[in-house]
């Protein structure tokens, strides 16, 4: 069994069990799978939270006074 996260169209997270990838191809062409809160048919797999979180980068510090490099009395002098 392999479990999903699903979502809707309409942004409604959830999940559900398949025998195998295959049910789930199956089961989404044959329009089986509906969100339990709008009943949307429009679902698909949702991106796993792991890879939604990479990609933004952590802002680089920078002096609060000249938004860049250091003002000369901060922390952020090169
Ligand atoms: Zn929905």
């Amino acid at each position: 069994m392999i479990r999903y996260s699903l979502q809707c169209a309409d942004g409604h997270g959830f999940e559900e069990w398949f025998d195998s990838m295959a049910e789930y191809d199956r089961r989404a062409a044959a329009g089986d799978l509906a969100c339990p809160d709008c009943g949307s048919h429009e679902v698909a797999k949702a991106i796993s939270a792991p890879n939604v979180a990479r990609g933004a980068a952590a802002p680089a510090p920078a002096c609060p006074a000249t938004g860049g490099p250091g003002c000369g009395r901060c922390a952020f002098d090169a």
